[in-house]
């Protein structure tokens, strides 16, 4: 199938969900990006930044760059001039090295906080309490150009679905929990990114709001 129709697809298989698409576009080249664009895709997560960097002014104005890779804090000068969400926050120093470049450039970043859900320990993320320590920190409170919307998480690798949901609504009770104690009268905090190609149908089922599916769409990278 052609990108469109894999983006048709999906978009009809999530219209009755929460749930929206995010189209992982790493390692593609700008013209299949452009294809995706014309099928009606409009979030693109890449997971580097100077790639992500390169390839945004070759798009239309109104994608909404989403980054979902690790994220230096000598590489947010990047990406501070347009992306809309970075979807791996995973340290205090990062929010205010954000907070930072997006005040010069007078915009607001969104970001999400990255759990460690997959039981594999080459997957980054926070735990509980260390988000727990960000959100409660006196830094946190002075942020004005970042705004937490959510949470996101990467499931183990497997085919194993009782352990996918479970790390799926293992990451839906950190959310809810957050979202309770820090967020309640916060309306933007509404986002839970998880799903890939392999598990999108169950991370829907159990609640994602964002997710990022590459392979789906534009087949195996090479
Ligand atoms: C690459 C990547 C995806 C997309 O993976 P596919 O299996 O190709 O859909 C999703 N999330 C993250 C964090 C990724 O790095």
């Amino acid at each position: 199938m052609s990108i469109a129709e894999n983006i048709y697809r999906l978009n009809a298989e999530l219209a009755d969900t929460a749930a929206r698409l995010v189209v992982v576009t790493k390692t593609h080249p700008v013209e299949r990006l452009a294809e995706a664009y014309a099928a009606g895709a409009r979030l693109f997560g890449e997971n580097r930044p100077q790639e992500m960097a390169a390839k945004q002014p070759q798009l239309p104005p109104d994608v909404e760059w989403h980054l979902i890779g690790q994220l230096q804090t000598n590489k947010v000068k990047l990406l501070a001039p347009f992306v809309h969400t970075v979807q791996s926050i995973d340290s205090l120093k990062l929010l205010r090295e954000l907070e930072k470049h997006a005040a010069a450039q007078h915009r607001i970043i969104n970001g999400l906080l990255q759990f460690h859900i997959a039981q594999e320990a080459t997957k980054s993320g926070l735990t509980l309490p260390e988000a727990e320590v960000i959100l409660a920190s006196e830094d946190f409170r002075q942020l004005r150009h970042v705004r937490l919307t959510g949470v996101m998480g990467v499931a183990t690798f497997t085919s194993d679905e009782a352990q996918l949901r479970q790390e799926f609504r293992q990451l839906r009770g950190y959310f809810e929990q957050l979202k309770t104690t820090y967020f309640a009268a916060d309306p933007a905090f509404c986002d839970i990114s998880m799903g890939m190609s392999g598990d999108y149908q169950l991370a829907v089922a159990e609640g994602s709001t964002l997710v990022r599916v590459g392979s789906a769409i534009f087949g195996s990278r090479g």
